[in-house]
């Protein structure tokens, strides 16, 4: 049996291309928890955790999960069968309530070992990839109707995305709608626009933010209220001709459900970290293609690592009616992956290689190690 020897987590702090602003923090760097398993046989795998905005957005933070991992689930797992991944899932849903983030990133390394170990890619471990390549949106976050623009021209023109998620919240209804129109209005029908509203409006603004987002040709609003709201996000859904997509309330396979069966959504934001890993987003996507609900892989806005668990379970479905906003990697000054991911013709493609199918630059990975020195010399910046 090959069990599992030792678990490591890192902290590292990236900083970001620029400023990235939402309703509830503004982001210079993000702070992603890195994790490798070792296993008896001489294997290893990877993992990432990461949350958006530090403790802002959700109740992990990157310390949090460091420390949940370190303390609670790896001395839990040392000893166990490397391969039985359920099994290891099965114990840390039993020794540790919530903290998805922190279970997600393990479970992550131990399916990128288990893959290397059979050499086949984690995405035939969930019956096989159908996507080679998946569209990847970009979100536009400047706090800048202008800067937005050019950012958005430049990216269509390069034809690394055509799908733009707008981040809004922070400033009145009537000057969010302003700014979407004024994106739309420059870009027209070579961009598909959506927006993120991070849960920041009361119901009362989000049917004044509903109305006005789809008469100017936005096509998506994702958690426009706060994830507890499943009675108001039902009444917008309803309400409104324009999409209502859950993403802050969809925490796993449970709220899933309960999602579903209130009608709170038409699309759900799959993302494998808030779902408690691979297993479990699987599932929540599982549910929404059961309620016949529009399906769309979100980001927590991870490094090149996490980013290429997530492309390995969604090559496998089929239908991913909104696509894919997986562009985590090009939001960070640097990339800690020894070959990046590949964005091109406004998708992105599936690493092929067996487990997730990447590798970290180790040179990268001590150099924005928390904590650590910064001790390598030329840094390349991209
Ligand atoms: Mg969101």
């Amino acid at each position: 049996m090959t069990t599992i020897d030792k678990i490591e987590t890192v902290i590292v702090d990236v900083p970001t291309i620029r400023g990235h602003v939402l309703s509830m923090a503004t982001m210079k760097t993000q702070s992603a928890v890195l994790v490798r398993v070792r296993f008896s046989d001489g294997s290893e795998g990877i993992g990432e955790g990461t949350t958006i905005g530090g403790l802002s957005y959700c109740p992990e933070s990157p310390e949090s999960i460091q420390s949940v991992i370190d303390t609670y689930i790896a001395p839990a797992l040392i000893g166990s069968d490397g391969d039985s991944v359920n099994g290891a899932i099965h114990l840390m849903d039993k020794l540790v309530q919530g903290n998805r983030i922190a279970k997600a990133a393990v479970e992550i390394a131990l399916w990128d070992g288990l893959g290397k170990r059979l050499n086949v890619p984690v995405s035939q471990l969930f019956g096989g990839a159908v996507h080679s390549r998946l569209p990847v949106a970009w979100t536009l976050a400047s706090g800048n109707s202008e800067t937005d623009i050019t950012e958005a021209q430049q990216v269509i023109e390069s034809k690394r995305h055509n799908i733009f998620k707008l981040k809004i919240g922070k400033r009145p209804v009537r000057e969010d709608v302003a700014h979407v129109a004024k994106i739309k209005q420059a870009l027209g029908d070579a961009a598909s626009i959506r927006v993120d509203v991070n849960q920041a409006w009361s119901l009362a603004e989000a049917r004044w933010g509903l109305k006005g987002l789809q008469e100017v040709g936005c096509e998506l609003v994702e958690q426009p209220v706060p994830a507890r709201y499943r009675g108001a996000m039902a009444e917008l859904t309803s309400g409104y001709e324009i999409a209502v997509m859950a993403d802050e309330t969809l925490n796993g396979p449970e709220d899933a459900l309960a999602v579903a069966a209130g009608k709170s959504a038409d699309v759900f934001a799959v993302k494998v970290a808030q779902s408690g890993g691979l297993r479990r987003a699987s599932e929540v996507i599982a549910i929404g293609q059961a309620a016949g609900l529009g399906l769309y892989a979100g980001t927590m806005l991870e490094t090149g690592l996490g980013t290429a668990a997530a492309l390995q379970l969604f090559s496998t479905v089929e239908k991913l009616d909104w696509g894919t906003e997986l562009f985590g990697p090009l939001l960070l000054n640097d990339e800690i992956l020894s070959d990046s991911l590949r964005y091109r013709d406004f998708c992105v493609e599936i690493p092929s290689g067996p487990g997730i199918g990447v590798a970290l630059d180790q040179d990268k990975v001590d150099f924005y190690r928390r904590g650590g020195k910064k001790s390598l010399k030329a840094v390349s910046m991209k």
